[in-house]
């Protein structure tokens, strides 16, 4: 059975290095400055890491999602389980 591991947490397996280089190579492909973040990593044979990119400030919203919003729901889909907050409270 693969790992899991919270993106809040440090447990588990972490591709910074690969997070800084999808970040890197999409600011520079599209003219933005971007940022990327590591959403699972692929700590059995055949998972794969998955990543989201976006500017710094969307990824913080998202990765810290308000209970109940549509972020929250997009992570709890794609098996994603941020510490989430609770509205009110920016
Ligand atoms: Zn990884």
């Amino acid at each position: 059975m693969p790992r899991r591991w919270r993106i809040d947490g440090r447990d588990g397996p972490r591709c910074d290095v690969l997070a800084g280089m999808l970040a890197g190579f999409l600011s520079y492909a599209s003219g933005r400055s971007l940022a990327a973040r590591e959403i699972g990593c692929g700590a059995a044979p055949g998972t794969p890491c998955r990543f989201v990119v976006g500017t710094e400030r969307r990824l913080e919203r998202l990765l810290e999602p308000v209970a109940g919003s549509d972020d929250a729901h997009l992570l709890l889909a794609l098996d994603v389980h941020p510490a989430v907050r609770e509205a009110g409270h920016d």
